[in-house]
């Protein structure tokens, strides 16, 4: 689904990713692991296009996104991205939170596909396996609806469908994050990206949302996961990498990762976290 190809990328005389190679498979859980400051965000914001690479590639679903003369934007709403501090939007509720992008894309593939007087293309979010092209008889009230039953469900599947008119700053930590989760769910994404989605929580809120990772999992989503829950790794991943100064020095199998590992910077990380 995703090879990344020598990525590189630099802020200034600052070299942060100093050629990454790694292929992502469809039903892929792969755990990233590093010490603070080795380029794990960055690898993260250059596969979802928050950062534009200085060299190398990134080929999503068969086209290279690293390309500049590439929309980013089509390829982006395939992604979806979880953030250490949940990223809602604190002005709108719930609900709205996960409304918001899949409406908006929509929206914005209906103006076009009336602009060119066009058919509808692929774009729609809530039935993508029909690949066929449709007539232009959606209206913007259709897509707003059909983007709040889906929100319910996903808000019913965590739990809080009882908060979908309430502010985020009400929420817990964990019922925070199992919102942002469900948001990136609700774009219907090929891969969700996450960025240490535990590290903000408070110890007792930190289960909650390894569950609902567990369950997406189960379900066969294909995640890139940063995180430093080595349990989690152990458990659900199927391949784990470890990145030091912006290279990928080890990856494996957790058996092979965690049983057996080789390279010396490895050893002593492993050391000092588990
Ligand atoms: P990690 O997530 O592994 O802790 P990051 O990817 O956040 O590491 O950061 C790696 C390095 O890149 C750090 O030295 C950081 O200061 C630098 N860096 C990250 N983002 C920027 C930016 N926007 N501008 C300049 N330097 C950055
Ligand atoms: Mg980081």
């Amino acid at each position: 689904m995703i090879d990344v190809i020598n990525l590189e990328k630099s802020f200034g005389d600052n070299k942060v990713l100093n050629g990454i190679n790694i292929t992502i498979d469809k039903g892929d859980i792969m755990v990233v692991i590093g010490p603070s400051g080795s380029g794990k965000s960055t690898f993260l914001r250059c596969l979802n296009c928050m950062e534009d690479p200085t060299g190398g590639q990134i080929i999503f679903n068969g086209v290279d996104i690293a390309d500049p003369k590439v929309d980013i934007n089509i390829h982006r709403r395939h992604m979806g991205m979880v953030f250490q501090h949940f990223n809602l939007y604190n002005n709108k509720t719930v609900i709205q939170n996960i409304m918001l992008a899949p409406v908006y894309v929509r929206c914005q593939d209906l103006k076009k596909a009336k602009r060119h007087n066009l058919l509808l293309p692929v774009t729609n979010l809530f039935r993508k396996e029909k690949q066929t092209k449709q007539e232009i008889t959606t209206t913007k009230s259709e897509i707003i609806a059909e983007a709040h039953a889906k929100a319910e469900e996903l808000l019913k599947r965590i739990g809080l469908e009882d908060k979908a008119d309430v502010y985020p700053s009400t929420l817990s930590g964990g019922q925070k994050q199992r919102v942002a989760i469900v948001r990136a769910l609700a774009m219907n994404p090929d891969v969700i990206l996450f960025d240490e989605p535990t590290s903000a929580l408070d110890p007792e809120m930190v289960g909650e949302v390894l569950d609902l990772m567990k369950a997406l999992a189960d379900e066969g989503m294909t995640m890139i996961i940063v995180t430093h829950e080595m349990g989690f790794a152990r458990e659900v991943a199927n391949k784990v990498v470890f990145i030091d100064d912006g290279q990928i020095l080890e990856s494996g199998t957790p058996e092979e990762f965690f049983g057996n590992p080789k390279n010396p910077r490895l050893k002593d990380f492993l050391s000092k976290v588990l």
